[in-house]
């Protein structure tokens, strides 16, 4: 590092790891003038995942499960962006672009990788198509949205066949954020059933797979056994050893051929490696990162790792660290310390943690607990869940707003509101007036154009700062495609010689089509063709309408 410049400490991701390493940074380095601490993530809130299953029955506000990140670490540098890529040699960080497709690069002296987990549907057919993850935010309310929608539809529907299954909700996996969203789920469906006025609450059908012959199997088997019971007396439909196969719009596909007709299919599955840590050239166990006992990635000085991404063993055990958010906090403290030790010329901890129980929440006020080897079922052990959930909601503000919240949930019926939030992914809209730039030479390839009306000048800047102008495009024509085919960066300016309104595809969109649809591949291929041909498109051929003789992207 050069001996004028600070040391920069990036962490990526803003979940538990993320965040509480942020946090504690912070409250260890006390503004050090030479440390700069950088977080980057793709939201700016800290999501408390506990509370998501509430969200679905709207017993907290939406909002009240999210922390914002700046006001959570005021004095570390926010970048809201996606990351797209790692060098951990040269510890660099390459995001997506923001308004300004430009490319996005971090470099830091440490890095600190908290990218948790995603939820993956690979290799179980129609899962991708048609079931409900249920991991971020967004998939909470998406969720709620759904169920909503499904009872609003099943209220009108005259045929009997369809009106059951959209009165069927699965849900699969019966670990702890499985049963937490099928009691809530089950609570919220008996209890808004009576404002509909043709739903009686006998019809409704909400059903648990579970792979294993009893749910909940990281708690003993006396509190699985209560908590299986109890959601059996209030109606939901336990399948043990049994697996989701696989789906269709209108099916769930059991593991023994059984087909159970549904049009709300939630899937809390065991979440998948990150594709980012997959891709990373560090030591991995399965899918994780693995670390040393004091967190930091062998071979990769500077690099650390914490929480779900990370292979983090307990260093009196000698076990590994469950993918928790108690030990994800945990480890990000224990690897702020072992950072700032780094700096200070100090020595380094190894990490050991004895989690202090486990506790699901069952909906209508009862859960199952096991604090400090005491077991408690029932009312007491709901109330134990809200006191230790609100005292480790992190911010005041959250912790006054989450038990108005909850208060008011006591008094009050759940809300049927259905949200309708969604433009279409992938497509999109512009217009720009005049002589106006719709990307620079140089800039990201984020979308592809077609022009609705209007002209567009492709032209290319030259080192001296003349352009040359490449090509005018018309209405019906096409362009950005080549940045997006090559992944390299625009190869010449796109500006409005008039005012002209476009419609634009992303681009996932844009490589899900391109990919997936052989002729419209070709058709692109031949258009690039004939574009970087000197002498300019064939004729006889479709693209020749779409193409000049110009890299017009
Ligand atoms: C429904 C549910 C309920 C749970 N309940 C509990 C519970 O009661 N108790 C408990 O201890 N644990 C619980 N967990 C588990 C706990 O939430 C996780 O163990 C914890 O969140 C892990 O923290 P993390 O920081 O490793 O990962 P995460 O919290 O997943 O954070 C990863 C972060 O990386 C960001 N990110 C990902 N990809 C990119 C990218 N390409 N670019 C930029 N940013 C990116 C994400 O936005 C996120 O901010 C629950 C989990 C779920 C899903």
């Amino acid at each position: 590092m050069p001996a004028d410049r600070r040391t920069r400490i990036l962490i990526v991701g803003g979940g538990f790891g993320g965040v509480y390493a942020a946090m504690e940074l912070e409250r260890l380095l006390r503004k050090d003038p030479d440390v700069e601490v950088g977080l980057i993530s793709n939201e700016n809130y800290l999501v408390f995942q506990p509370l998501l299953p509430e969200v679905i029955s709207g017993s907290i506000g939406i909002l009240d499960t999210i922390s914002p990140i700046r006001r959570l670490c005021p004095n570390t540098d926010l970048y809201c962006r996606e990351v797209e890529s790692i060098d951990l040699t040269t510890r660099t960080v390459t995001a997506s672009s923001g308004f300004r497709p430009r490319p996005y690069k971090l470099e830091c002296d440490h890095l600190v990788l908290a990218l948790g987990t995603l939820t993956s549907f690979v290799n179980q057919p129609g899962l991708e198509e048609h079931a409900l993850p249920f991991k971020s935010l967004g998939d909470g309310l998406a969720l709620r949205n759904h169920i909503i929608h499904a009872l609003e539809e099943a209220d009108i529907e005259t045929d009997a066949e369809m009106r059951r299954a959209l009165l069927t909700f699965v849900v699969a996996g019966g670990g702890f954020s499985g049963v937490e969203a099928v009691a809530e789920l089950n609570d919220f469906v008996r209890k808004v059933a009576r404002s509909f006025r043709r739903i009686e609450r006998g019809e409704i059908r909400v059903v648990l797979l579970h792979a294993g012959p009893l749910i909940l199997p990281e708690l003993p088997a006396d509190l699985a056994g209560f908590a299986q019971r109890l959601l059996q007396r209030r109606g939901v439909e336990i399948r043990l050893n049994t697996r989701l196969a696989g789906a269709t719009g209108e099916t769930a596909l059991l593991s023994g051929g059984e087909r159970i007709p549904t049009r709300t299919l939630v899937s809390t599955v065991p979440a998948a490696p990150h594709p980012l840590v997959s891709a990373l050239p560090c030591r991995k166990e399965k899918g994780r990162i693995v670390v040393d006992s004091f967190l930091e990635v062998p071979d990769f000085p500077g690099v650390w790792a914490v929480g779900d991404c990370a292979w983090i063993l307990d260093s009196k055990s000698g076990k590994p660290c469950p993918p928790t958010a108690q030990h994800a906090i945990r480890e990000a403290r224990c690897l702020a310390g072992n950072l700032v030790a780094g700096l200070k010329g100090r020595p380094k901890r190894a990490f050991t943690f004895q989690a202090l129980g486990k506790l699901a929440a069952l909906g209508h006020h009862s859960a199952v607990a096991e604090v400090l080897g005491i077991k408690l079922s029932g009312f007491v052990a709901w109330l134990l869940w809200r006191t230790i959930y609100l005292m480790k909601m992190p911010g005041f503000d959250r912790k006054v707003r989450v038990a108005v919240a909850w208060f008011m949930d006591l008094l009050l019926p759940p809300d049927i509101v259905q949200l309708k939030t969604g433009n279409s992914p992938g497509f999109g809209r512009e217009h720009f007036e005049a002589h106006e730039i719709i990307f620079r030479q140089g800039d990201r390839g984020d979308r592809l154009y077609i022009i609705v009306d209007g002209e567009v000048d492709v032209v290319r800047e030259a080192a001296s700062s003349v352009e040359e102008v490449l090509a005018r495009l018309v209405s019906g024509e096409c362009f950005g495609e080549m940045a997006l085919v090559s992944d390299s960066p625009r190869m010449a300016t796109a500006r409005s010689a008039t005012a002209v309104n476009l419609l634009t595809v992303d681009r996932d969109g844009f490589n899900a089509l391109f990919s997936h649809y052989p002729p419209l591949r070709r058709f692109f291929q031949q258009v690039i063709n004939d574009r970087l041909r000197p002498e300019g498109p064939a004729k006889a051929h479709p693209a020749a309408n779409a193409g000049r003789d110009h890299p017009s992207s």
